[in-house]
């Protein structure tokens, strides 16, 4: 097991109030694995993702326990996370823009990461910086180390930013949206770079993202997400072929299949419910085509329904009793 997240809780002050964003995640993600988090946005996939790398406000409540091999994350001090973060885990966001300095050459803004975490000597670090250049497949690698993020083009800066993420052999990469604003052919690519990289450093890759089409791509495992709750988990197989969510069923209907125009694409009617106002019974009740009387006032617990996949719906109850021959 390389990364155990169990029973995280978050909670944030928003207005002199705290307001639950996280109840009760679950997974856990092994060596030379993807594992994907979906859903849809303000269903706290990101939010996860920060708490696993404790880049929490400083008021934030975190509960739970996020351990990496052997180190127990929830309980370092500063020191030791900054010594953890962009080297045994490292994370790469959406906008490569706007993570990358604009006054900074690509060449240093890789080297300043092999600076803070590695003894190499300055000539060795300018070799790595253009090994790593090469790795990600950018092209005229000795050249760019002395251009400017503005200079590259939107697919070419995610490329960096994965050479400064893998520049000290994460064990670990968390990727947030990492293809959201790239063209369809750029994130094909940077996908597949991706799947390489896992293979060839045996490392763990947390994939966040809303598109599914991401997720049959590179992801072994999915953990679906709901206003903060695990409400589904299995492998990409099962979940494709047999989602037991309601919501997960949702949104499987929603990804565009080949030949279909985008604007007869289905999604799920109605929004995520606030933390503010958050159900006291599921979450989804309110958009759930298959919702029950008890639905509305208690949560459904989480239920087995394969070897490893499990899904919190009450559907799912009477199943499970079945199974271990309760009548
Ligand atoms: Fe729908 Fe009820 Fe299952 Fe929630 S618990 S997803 S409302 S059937
Ligand atoms: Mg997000």
């Amino acid at each position: 097991m390389l990364l155990q997240v169990e029973q995280l809780s978050l909670s944030l002050k928003k207005d002199g109030s705290y307001l639950k964003i996280l109840d009760d995640v679950s997974f856990s993600i092994d060596k030379g694995e993807t594992l994907g988090i979906v859903g849809e946005s303000g269903c706290g996939k990101s939010m996860t993702a920060l708490s696993i790398m404790r880049l929490l406000p400083d008021k934030a409540r975190l509960s739970g326990k996020v351990s990496l091999g052997e180190s127990e994350i929830t309980t370092l001090s500063k020191k030791q996370l900054e010594k953890i973060r962009g080297n045994k885990i490292s994370m790469i966001f959406q906008d490569p823009l706007t993570s990358l300095n604009p006054l900074h050459t690509v060449g240093k803004q890789i080297s300043e990461s092999l600076m803070l975490h590695t003894d190499l000597s300055k000539t060795e670090r300018k070799q790595r910086v253009v090994d790593l250049l090469k790795e990600v497949g950018l092209p005229r690698a000795e050249e760019l180390v002395n251009e400017y993020p503005h200079q590259l083009s939107g697919g070419m800066r995610q490329r960096v930013m994965i050479a400064i993420a893998m520049a000290c052999n994460p064990q670990l990469l968390i990727c947030d949206e990492p293809t959201t604003a790239l063209d369809v052919t750029v994130q094909a690519q940077i996908l597949e770079l991706m799947n390489n990289l896992k293979r060839t450093n045996d490392m763990g890759i947390i994939m966040i993202t809303h598109d599914l089409g991401v997720v049959a791509e590179v992801c072994d495992r999915v953990v679906v997400m709901y206003a903060g709750k695990v409400v589904e988990q299995g492998t990409v197989e099962e979940l494709f072929a047999e989602p037991k969510h309601p919501y997960t069923k949702g949104l499987l209907q929603s990804v565009p299949k080949i030949g279909q125009r985008k604007q007869s694409l289905g999604s799920i009617p109605g929004t995520v419910p606030s933390p503010k106002n958050m159900p006291s019974g599921c979450r989804f009740a309110d958009r759930c085509k298959e919702a029950m009387d008890h639905c509305k006032s208690s949560q459904p617990n989480t239920y087995t329904v394969g070897s490893n996949h499990t899904v919190a719906c009450w559907l799912f109850e009477a199943k499970e009793m079945n199974k271990v021959g309760i009548t």
